[in-house]
């Protein structure tokens, strides 16, 4: 790590068995601020050779390494300091967080918190672990152990950088777990500042190692590698089936957050102001660049113009501005491809339905990947903006009639991550709630996420959760042991 207050050019390189490696093909890749366009850093390239390198130290930690005769208390003591860390460096994290993915200060400082939040609670749980005693025969004992999974392969993206870094390692530590961890390539830098206290938090060489680069090579090298035993992604459906199709040579473990379209319900009698605001926060917060983005807002047919006029007006208020800057509610979104891509379906949007505001580049910034927070409405949910998910600060306003219409329509997509319903009808609210095909479901709300509780989504959306014991759960195999109290022999032969 170097940086100078000349260049503020920060180079990281990969950090592979406790030291800082350069990649072997020598290569280096620019991260950018996406508000200015300005290259703020390069970061090594890792190469096969390089997640090589990385497998073989995780895999000797988890095999032979002190790491094994860490007490799970230990492990909970360093995940401890961690957050502690995290803590006291709050505000440089924010800052950098905020630079490197373009999302509002504001946002990146509760991002921090959230981050040091999960490593604290894995911290707590770290020892909780139990395993269970099997009621067999009298003349027997059996139990089960919860061991680690072994060398863990973790795969994040760039919409909450350390959040998405803190939900793959706090479990996989707190588990026994050890980590070859590779970040988005648009958004390295505040998980490579958390590397960099590594020794000093007392974690053995091996046990964490972060490489950096691409997709298509950092992170398809790191899921076909035969010393992984587990992949968990997060990032969008393409991919992950891609991971599963490459996994099933080597039969590892894997867990997949993947996209989503969520529908964000509103009957007629739902609180007004909250609801409205509601509409807006679901898809419009992070610049809409979340998995949970409640993308499709289903409004009923009594309530629909009113509330589509109100949501208008509201959203004429969102302020665009330097991320860096405290009133600033949207940023830019993270990179030029981003930009490029969530355009493209803006311009689809306007083919498909119609705009209610919006729709293109705001014509205040000359520089930055700016999108304005564009509402189609009318839209058919059998449209591309209404299937597709756009990762970006796009709604699709979709009228319903009545509660069974409500339903067929949210469930109507290939997703299940997540989805919100909005009303005071208690009876309504929960029918909805148990109809809905989706892994998460708030109620007057969307996107509240607490560590506490589990994270993950039903069909296309992918498989397994994060957060909570759950989460623990997924980095943790089930080891039966019978033990035979009879002293007499089988007596089969
Ligand atoms: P996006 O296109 O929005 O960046 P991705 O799903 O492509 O979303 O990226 C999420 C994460 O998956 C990133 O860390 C990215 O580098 C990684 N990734 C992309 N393609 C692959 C792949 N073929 N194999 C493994 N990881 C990949
Ligand atoms: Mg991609």
């Amino acid at each position: 790590m170097s940086s100078t207050a000349k260049t503020i050019i920060r180079t990281y390189d990969n950090y592979i068995n406790g030291q800082w490696v350069k990649s072997s093909s020598g290569e280096m890749f620019p991260v950018y601020d996406p508000s200015t366009e300005e290259m703020i850093a390069q970061v090594s390239s890792g190469t096969a050779a390089d997640v090589h390198s990385a497998v073989k130290a995780a895999r000797a930690a988890f095999d032979s390494g002190p790491w094994r005769q860490t007490t799970a208390a230990d492990r909970g003591r360093i995940l401890y300091k961690l957050a502690e860390k995290i803590r006291a460096n709050a505000a440089q994290l924010a800052e950098l967080e905020c630079r490197n993915s373009g999302k509002p200060i504001v946002e990146a400082e509760y991002d921090i918190a959230d981050a040091a939040t999960c490593f604290e609670y894995y911290a707590g749980l770290a020892n909780k672990v139990l395993g269970h005693v099997n009621p067999v025969p009298a003349n027997a004992l059996s139990f089960t152990l919860r061991e680690p999974v072994g060398v863990a392969g973790q795969i994040i993206p760039w919409n909450y950088p350390l959040v998405m870094a803190s939900w793959k390692l706090a479990p996989a530590i707190a588990a026994g777990c050890t980590c070859v961890l590779k970040p988005a390539e648009q958004t390295p830098l505040t998980v490579m500042e958390v590397a960099s206290w590594s020794e000093e938090l007392g974690f053995p060489p091996g046990v964490v190692n972060i490489v950096n680069g691409f997709g298509e090579t950092t992170g398809a090298a790191l899921v076909a590698h035969p010393g992984v035993d587990k992949i968990a992604f997060t990032g969008s459906a393409a991919v992950g089936k891609m991971i599963v199709k490459s996994a099933a040579d080597t039969l590892k473990r894997v867990t997949l957050e993947l996209g989503g379209k969520s529908p964000n319900i509103f009957f007629d009698g739902a609180d007004w102001e909250a609801a409205v605001d509601g509409a807006l926060f679901g898809v419009f917060i992070n610049q809409g660049e979340v998995c949970s983005a409640g993308s499709r807002i289903l409004v009923e047919k009594k309530i629909y113009s009113k509330f589509l006029e109100a949501m208008t007006e509201k959203a004429k208020r969102i302020k665009l501005g330097a991320p860096l800057e405290r009133e600033t509610k949207m940023g830019p979104l993270v990179s030029k491809e981003q930009y490029d891509r969530v355009s493209s379906y803006v311009e689809l949007g306007k083919k498909e339905a119609k705009v209610a505001i919006g729709g293109g580049r705001p014509k205040q910034f000359s520089k930055g990947f700016y999108v304005e927070p564009t509402i189609f409405y009318d839209v058919d949910n059998s449209a591309r903006i209404s299937r597709e998910e756009i990762f970006g600060p796009v709604a699709s306003v979709i009228p319903f009639e009545g509660e069974p219409d409500a339903i067929r329509i949210a469930n109507d997509t290939p997703y299940g991550l997540a989805a919100a319903v909005w009303t005071r009808d208690i009876y309504k609210a929960f029918r909805v709630v148990k109809s809905l095909r989706a892994g998460i479901v708030w109620v007057n709300h969307m996107q509240p996420t607490y560590v506490e509780a589990p994270w993950g989504g039903y069909k296309q959306s992918g498989f397994g959760r994060e957060l909570g014991p759950w989460g623990l759960e997924e980095y943790l195999e089930t080891k039966q042991v019978f033990v035979n109290l009879d002293e007499t022999p089988i007596g089969w032969y």
